[in-house]
């Protein structure tokens, strides 16, 4: 297949160029004519940037009691049609389970029904490690766990003291830690008897800035004195921005916002039905929403990623009157391509490779599959995505779960023509293909 035409979007940049797809590889980038009997997709006025990946999202499984909104049917099929042709979502050990069957749980959920292709992060959740199995695991490929420094009552707690085990033990496997940071210690402090938990506001005095930035402080020590890559999930205050960005000089430590953080505010719990914009970390205030805005657009992310995690509307709503008993999460899977793009491509004028570096390359890297994915270059997979910038405003889309909408008003010119996963047709003339089964596959 030759996509003729296009302005093409590499790691070196942008330039009007034809790319030809040979199998489920990209076999050249250039001035190329098509081979006889060739199949050709006109991008002349188009851009071609890499598939695009949302390195965090919580789909086709339990949390608690709660079964999730998406399945990976209803999630990558979503997420194709934005442009994301791979997600990676968690496992979480369940007691008695090894980690190699908790992995394969998890894969065989996804496998035969993701239309995207998939790769997992992983949660052990027994103490010690077992860190034979962990060496091999890594050794396969499951280079990326997850700890938190917050959920004791679910039983994901883990202490710094312990961190600093795993940090040590990961360090020389070449394997990464991803982190929730909140410290538990500033959470319990909260005074809960001044809280009103019919005021859904209150959920963002229940888990305060403070938290995070004291847990980030905690973790960005371990990781300079480890030398253990650190990755810090969904980062929602600019004051763990600025100490992520001082820790970089002597420190391996990425990290991550979500949508959400950058584009609504804590007023939003205090409208009516704000019950259902609870998620962990909260929504904040308007000032450090504006800095983490600017953050943003001064590239101090290395990756946006959606936290994706959708209850449905009878269980949000189940919540409504006691804030503490709202499922936490939100739908975000279908708005990240959209919802980056309005942001810093329309808002802040910056190029369409921000997108390619931050939702393609960047995550990537931190899957570890880069340049496999994340790239535009010969001999990377052919995950690409041909879209008009200057489409007509449709709705964003966050969820077509039965939840609620995150961005209800919100609209879009980013109008996805073709996708190409691995090679293969998924979007076609901005339509899903309807293959016969899903074609996504389970990554290492
Ligand atoms: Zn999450």
């Amino acid at each position: 297949m030759l996509i003729q035409g296009g302005t093409v979007w590499t790691p070196e940049g942008a330039r009007r160029a034809d790319l030809r797809v040979a199998g489920e590889a990209i076999a050249e980038i250039g001035d190329l004519a098509p081979l006889p009997g060739e199949s050709v997709v006109d991008a002349a006025g188009l851009h071609v940037l890499p598939g695009m990946i949302d390195a965090h999202v919580h789909i086709d499984d339990t949390i608690g009691p709660y079964d999730l909104a998406d399945t990976f049917s209803s999630a990558s099929t979503l997420a194709l049609a934005t442009g994301v042709t791979t997600l990676a979502g968690f496992i979480t050990q369940r007691p008695g389970e090894t980690l190699s069957d908790a992995l394969k749980r998890c894969r065989a959920r996804a496998r035969g029904r993701t239309r995207c292709d998939v790769r997992f992060h992983l949660t052990p959740t027994e103490w010690p490690w077992p860190w034979a199995e962990v060496e091999r695991l890594v050794a396969a490929g499951c280079t990326t766990f997850k700890l938190y420094t917050t959920y004791r009552e679910a039983g994901l707690f883990t202490s710094y003291e312990r961190l600093a085990v795993v940090m040590e033990r990961l360090a020389p496997l070449g394997a990464r830690l991803l982190v929730h940071c909140e410290d538990d210690d500033v959470l319990r402090a909260v005074d809960v008897s001044a809280i009103d938990p019919g005021d859904a506001h209150e959920h963002a005095r229940l888990r305060p800035e403070a938290a995070e930035v004291a847990a980030v402080e905690r973790v960005l020590d371990l990781a300079a004195r480890t030398g253990c890559p650190v990755h810090i999930v969904h980062v929602s205050t600019a004051d763990a921005v600025a100490r992520i960005a001082a820790a970089r000089s002597h420190a391996a430590v990425t990290c991550e916002t979500a949508p959400h953080y950058l584009q609504l505010t804590d007023a939003a719990l205090s409208e009516r039905n704000g019950h259902r914009l609870v998620c962990t970390p909260p929504l904040r205030a308007a000032a450090t929403r504006a800095r983490l805005e600017a953050d943003a657009a001064a590239g101090a992310f290395d990756l946006f990623a959606t936290d994706h995690c959708a209850f449905t509307k009878a269980d949000k709503d189940a919540g409504r009157g006691d804030v503490r008993a709202v499922p936490s999460g939100l739908a975000g899977i279908g708005a990240l391509v959209p919802m980056l793009f309005e942001l810093l491509v329309v808002r802040h004028h910056l190029g369409l490779g921000e997108l390619a570096t931050r939702l393609a390359a960047n995550p990537a890297k931190l899957l570890g599959v880069y340049p496999r994915k994340g790239a535009i270059a010969a001999g990377s997979d052919a995950d690409l995505v041909v879209v008009d910038s200057a489409g007509p405003q449709r709705p964003v889309v966050s969820t077509v779960a039965d939840a609620y909408e995150t961005y209800p008003g919100r609209t879009t010119s980013w109008d996805v023509r073709h996708v190409l996963l691995r090679g293969e047709a998924v979007v076609t003339d901005g339509a899903l293909v309807e293959p016969a089964r899903p074609t996504g596959q389970v990554l290492a």
